[in-house]
C-alpha cells in the first residue's frame, strides 16, 4: 500500500482528496448515527398550530422540571388534522394542541383525539371549557368582543353583538372574514342563546352596515377602525392587547360585550378557548395526560396565557397585568362544545345572507 501511495503522481492528488473527503464524511456520520442512537428518555411528539414562539418556553420550562424531550410539528389546524387522518395509527403525534374549539371538536369527530378522564384537569379546567367526553380541553380562554374608535364612538352607544345590527351602525362596522372558525364559534353560540330565526337576522344587518368588505385578520379590522375606516368591529382581545403594547396611543378601545340588559343579551362575551387532547393513536397516552395535567396547573397557566395575552383556564391563575387592566368581564357560560356542534349550522347562515 505505501509502494503504491508513494508512486502517486500529481495528476492523482484530486482523487485523493476526493477519497478522503468521502473517508471524513463517512465518518462525520458514523458520529452522528452513534448519536441519534444514544437513548434519550422519553419524548413526546406535539402537533400544534400555536406558533413555536407561543409553545416552546412552556414546553421547555416541562422538559426542565421531568426530564420528558418535547418535539413538535406546527403548521396550521388545517393540514394538521390531514396529517392525522393520514397517519393514522401510525402517527407519531401523542398530541394536538390547536386554537379554537371549532378545530378540537373536528378532531374529536373524525376520532383523532383519545377519550380521557383526569381528575386533575376535571378540578383546574370549568366544565364548560372541556370536551364532555373528555377528548380535548381548554388551556386558554379568549374573548371575542366589540372593539370601538376612541374618538368617535362613545361605549354607552354599544351594548351587545346583536346590536351591532341596528342601523345607527350602517356602514360604519369591519368584520373579519366568515371563513375564519372565531366567527363561525361565535355565530354557534348566537344561534345557541338567540335562536336561528334571530340570527340570522342579525347577520343580515351586519352585512348591511359593513363599511367595507370583511378582512382577512382581526388586526386588519383594529388597523380600519384606527384610519377612520369604520368605527366599531368585533376581534379577539390578544390582537388590540399586543397592538397597544406597540402603540398605547392607538385611538382603538375595547368593549366587553353582552354584560347588561335582558337575557339573552347579557349573556356574557363569546369566549373560545385554545386547547389540546391525546391522540387517539398515541402509543403513551398516560405521559401524555401528564402534560396537559402540568400546563393545567396554576404556574404554567399564567406562563402560558402570557404569552399570547390570553386569560388562564385555571381560576386560581389571575390574568396578566395587562388584562387586568380592561377590568373584569362575565364571560358567556355556554359550554364551548356548542360552538363546534353548530359550526356547520353558522357557516351555512353566513353564506346564505352574503357574509364571506
Ligand atoms: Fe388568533
Amino acid at each position: 500500500m505505501l509502494k503504491i501511495s508513494c508512486l502517486l503522481t500529481v495528476k492523482d492528488l484530486p482523487i485523493m482528496i476526493f477519497r478522503s473527503a468521502l473517508v471524513f464524511s463517512l465518518l462525520l456520520s458514523l458520529v452522528a448515527c452513534g448519536r441519534s442512537e444514544e437513548p434519550s428518555g422519553p419524548e413526546l411528539v406535539v402537533y400544534s398550530s400555536r406558533i413555536e414562539q407561543l409553545i416552546k418556553p412552556i414546553f421547555d420550562q416541562y422538559t426542565a422540571e421531568t426530564g420528558v424531550n418535547i418535539r413538535y410539528v406546527t403548521d396550521s389546524a388545517g393540514p394538521l388534522l390531514a396529517r392525522l387522518r393520514a397517519e393514522g395509527e401510525n402517527t407519531p403525534a401523542d398530541i394536538l394542541v390547536t386554537v379554537d374549539v371549532g378545530n378540537l371538536w373536528q378532531a374529536a369527530q373524525q376520532g383523532l383525539l383519545a377519550a380521557q378522564t383526569s381528575s386533575v384537569l376535571n378540578n383546574n379546567v370549568p366544565e364548560s371549557l372541556r370536551d364532555p367526553e373528555g377528548r380535548w380541553t381548554g388551556l386558554s380562554i379568549r374573548a371575542r368582543t366589540i372593539v370601538y374608535s376612541s374618538e368617535r364612538v362613545k361605549p354607552e352607544a354599544l351594548s351587545s353583538y346583536e346590536a351591532l345590527a341596528e342601523p345607527q351602525w350602517a356602514g360604519r362596522l369591519c368584520l373579519r372574514t366568515a371563513k375564519k372558525v372565531y366567527n363561525q364559534s361565535l355565530v354557534a353560540t348566537m344561534i345557541s342563546a338567540d335562536g336561528a330565526e334571530n340570527t340570522e337576522r342579525v347577520l343580515a344587518a351586519w352585512v348591511d352596515n359593513l363599511a367595507v368588505p370583511p378582512f382577512s385578520s382581526d388586526n386588519k379590522v383594529i388597523e380600519a377602525i384606527a384610519a377612520g375606516q369604520c368605527d366599531v368591529g368585533i376581534v379577539n382581545t390578544y390582537y388590540l392587547a399586543r397592538m397597544k403594547a406597540d402603540d398605547p396611543s392607538l385611538p382603538v378601545d375595547l368593549f366587553w360585550a353582552n354584560q347588561t340588559g335582558e337575557a339573552p343579551f347579557n349573556r356574557g362575551v363569546h369566549v373560545n378557548i385554545s386547547g389540546a387532547g391525546v391522540t387517539a393513536a398515541s402509543k403513551q397516552k398516560a405521559l401524555a395526560m401528564s402534560l396537559l395535567e402540568w400546563l393545567s396547573e396554576a404556574d404554567a397557566q399564567h406562563a402560558f396565557a402570557e404569552l399570547n395575552q390570553e386569560f388562564p383556564v385555571n381560576r386560581n391563575t389571575p390574568p396578566s397585568s395587562l388584562l387586568q387592566h380592561w377590568g373584569d368581564f362575565k364571560a358567556d357560560q355556554v359550554p364551548v362544545v356548542e360552538a363546534g356542534r353548530l359550526q356547520a349550522e353558522a357557516i351555512r347562515m353566513m353564506d346564505r345572507v352574503g357574509y364571506r
